[in-house]
């Protein structure tokens, strides 16, 4: 038992579930380590939710509620830290889940497909028994898609992704939406639009302002899209990274 006085108290208990996630065996050996390094970037933002996070992800969820074919895509580190906030902002914005895992076997999709069916969400894409197609006719795992979901979505949110399957996401002329420590990273490069900030944070955060945008106009969210640079918002984003005492 992590005792809540502990000064590091939720990142041990972030830890805790990514441990518990390993043992139950949907994680790839990997796994850890990129949580790690997603550790360290939050430690450096003060484990807060940033102002650049914050806009982004206004415009992120305006994109979604505009969209014809939203999909959010899921891998194991999503999957263990955010399994419900998951299912949760799919539900608000009327998006669909997929599991879509850099390390893909028959097992791991076993496992976070029940998961997900487990905690209220039957429809879940990508499984096992899912029609998968090729995106841009890439015979490669990194390509593979559910025909109803991510290969005909039009926009994607992909948290915690890898850089070359970002790259072959936006290679297929999809709206690309990140959520990642690190404003460094090809993926955050790579996005239309970047979050950076922990997932545990943003998702739910996500949900919120989904209840407000889904009331606004149309036009006044396709404004904040419009005038959103995902460049200049990552520059900021990075210089929330200081190093105090
Ligand atoms: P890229 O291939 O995009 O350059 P990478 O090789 O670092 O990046 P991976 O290790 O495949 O990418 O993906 C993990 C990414 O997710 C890292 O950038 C890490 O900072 C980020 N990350 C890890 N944990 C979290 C978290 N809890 N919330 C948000 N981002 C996270």
């Amino acid at each position: 038992m992590i005792p809540k006085s502990h000064p590091r108290y939720e990142s041990l208990l972030l830890r805790d579930k990514m441990v518990k996630a390993s043992k139950e065996g949907y994680l790839a050996d990997s796994a850890l380590i990129a949580h790690g390094r997603g550790e360290a970037f939050d430690y450096l933002i003060g484990e807060k939710t940033t102002y650049p996070a914050k806009r982004a992800m206004y415009v992120a969820v305006a994109a979604m509620l505009l969209s014809d074919n939203p999909v959010i895509s899921v891998n194991g580190n999503a999957t263990a830290l955010a399994c419900d906030e998951i299912i949760e902002l799919a539900n608000s914005i009327g998006a669909k889940i997929e599991i879509n895992l850099f390390y893909r076997t028959d097992e791991r999709v076993k496992i976070i497909t029940e998961l997900y069916k487990n905690h209220g969400f039957d429809n879940i894409l990508g499984s096992l028994d899912d029609d998968i197609e090729y995106l841009q006719d890439i015979k490669n795992q990194r390509a593979t898609a559910s025909k109803t979901g991510i290969y005909s979505a039009d926009t994607i949110l992909i948290p915690l992704e890898d850089g070359d399957r970002a790259e072959i996401l936006k290679k297929s002329g999809k709206r690309i939406i990140t959520i990642d420590l690190n404003p460094l990273s090809r993926t955050s490069k790579m996005s239309n639009i970047s979050i950076m900030d922990n997932i545990v944070r943003a998702i739910p955060f996500m949900t919120k302002i989904a209840e407000d945008l889904k009331t606004q106009d149309k036009q006044m969210l396709k404004e904040m899209i419009y005038d959103f640079d995902n460049e200049e918002n990552l520059k900021e984003s990075l210089e929330q990274i200081r190093i105090k005492e």
